[in-house]
């Protein structure tokens, strides 16, 4: 695990601001708790579901326990069709790589689709600082792109901003109307930035959902076709591939097309799931495979599961911290529960405070396609960060008081006692006041009369 001197990042305070803005919170919690139903509905429609989660963790499981060999297996398959494969121990390896790759073939404009590995390699600012103009070509990216901000979401990049914030972001970029937020409308003056992009770019990159070792090739899914014309359009064709993307052979991929988008959004397909097995005719095809903490992770006990994933973000739309606190608060690439158990792995100290941003209540881990343990991952990982000492000031005292009570009885009743006269007779300012932030959106029950335990001496005790 690596660690690093940046500053912790603050999911409480980034929440904060995002609940502030009140039409954003409930518009965002509105739409993906959308997203959640309509994959519930999906789910439904297919009677073999949970047998079918089931066969998809095997199949990641059985892969990444050989994946030595299956990515050996990959890359001889791919190079004998005539793809250039090249492996990168880290995100700066990978980036180097690339970088090379476009400096031999000239290329000063580059036209991409959504990748979160590029994302976690920060790929981007490391072409534009060399002087590559980088362009996303999803709509959602591009909108994150023209914000300068990473995306919320690993499906819907843009899902925590309103129409309107896209209308005056347009505006200021693109030269639209301030006042038109139609979809269509700025879906098309996109499209129109974009297209004279596609023709001028040198090399279009695209990332890969699944790996195939058997044939060698992978498989991109979007449901814009954008990653289509970047593959198709520019004579070079770059894909940056995890290697934990690799499924050993091509009659998997059924099972994991057919949970993707139904976990997604609940449709049964993406629009588009291109294939691509060697360069085009006169075309250069470069897969990049890249490790960036992947192995450290495989070695772990306790969280190599989350090597599973397939970035379908159902974990993220059934969260309820997710939901309402928008994936900016997480402060990292991965938001959500899968991001909470993916990004302590790049940096422990700066993402130290993430795997409270849950309530444990455990739907991540029932929607997940692929079986990931993430709510006891993320239990785990609060043990990491007590055991480290990475715990804040607050949290350590409030702990350590709390395990001295629950251990002894005595301190316990007696503080049950207590508890329930505060309640009872505490004037209502010295519970809801702005220094409690809990307060602020909820209120206590009415405590019982009798306590369970009094309930129990008083009935089964002498029984
Ligand atoms: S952890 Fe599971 S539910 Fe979350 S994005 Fe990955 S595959 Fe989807």
């Amino acid at each position: 695990m690596m660690a690093s001197a940046a500053r912790p990042v603050d999911p409480e305070g980034r929440a904060a601001r995002f609940i502030a803005l009140v039409e954003h919170e409930t518009t965002h919690d509105r739409l993906v708790w959308g997203m959640r139903q309509n994959r519930d509905k999906a789910a439904a429609g297919v009677p073999d579901w949970e047998k079918l989660r089931d066969l998809a963790s095997q199949i990641k499981e059985h892969t990444l326990s050989h994946l030595d060999e299956y990515l050996e297996q990959f890359e001889r398959n791919a190079t004998k069709l005539g793809t250039q494969v090249h492996w990168a121990r880290d995100a700066e390896e990978h980036n180097t790589i690339v970088h090379d790759i476009l400096s031999k073939h000239g290329v000063k404009s580059l036209i991409k689709s959504k990748s979160m590995l590029q994302e976690e390699c920060g790929m981007t600012p490391f072409l534009q600082r060399r002087g590559i103009e980088v362009t996303e070509s999803d709509l959602g990216e591009r909108i994150q792109q023209l914000s300068h901000e990473p995306p919320s979401h690993i499906v819907v990049p843009a899902i925590h901003k309103l129409r309107s914030d896209v209308a005056t972001l347009f505006a200021q970029d693109l030269g639209t109307d301030p006042k038109n937020s139609d979809p269509h409308y700025l879906a098309e003056a996109m499209r129109e930035n974009a297209r004279p992009r596609f023709l001028e770019a040198g090399a279009g990159m695209t990332g890969a959902n699944f790996a195939i070792a058997e044939t060698g090739g992978f498989v991109v899914c979007t449901n814009e076709g954008n990653a289509d014309i970047g593959a198709s359009v520019p004579p070079l064709h770059i894909a940056s591939i995890g290697i934990e993307k690799l499924i050993p052979r091509a009659s998997d991929l059924g099972i994991f097309l057919r949970m993707l988008s139904r976990s997604a959004l609940g449709s049964p397909l993406t629009q588009y799931t291109s294939h691509f097995h060697g360069p085009r005719h006169g075309g250069e095809l470069h897969v990049v495979l890249v490790d960036h903490t992947r192995s450290d992770r495989l070695g772990s006990p306790d969280f190599w599961h989350a090597l599973k994933c397939i970035r379908c973000g159902a974990c993220m739309n059934t969260c309820p911290v997710y939901r309402r606190s928008g994936g900016l608060s997480y402060g990292a690439t991965y938001a959500g529960p899968i991001g909470v158990i993916l990004d302590p792995g790049f940096d422990l100290d700066k993402y130290r405070e993430l795997p409270f941003h849950s309530s444990l209540c455990g739907s991540c881990t029932q929607v997940c396609p692929v079986k990931i343990d993430i709510s006891d991952q993320i239990y785990k990982w609060r043990r990491v960060m007590a055991e480290k000492g990475l715990l804040k000031l607050s949290k350590k005292v409030g702990m350590s008081a709390l395990g001295t009570t629950l251990s002894h009885s005595t301190l316990f009743h007696g503080g049950e006692a207590v508890g329930e006269s505060a309640i009872a007779y505490l004037p209502r300012f010295l519970l809801y006041n702005s220094l409690n932030p809990w307060g602020k959106h909820r209120e206590l029950p009415t405590p019982p009369k009798q306590t369970f335990r009094q309930w129990y001496i008083a009935n089964r005790r002498k029984a």
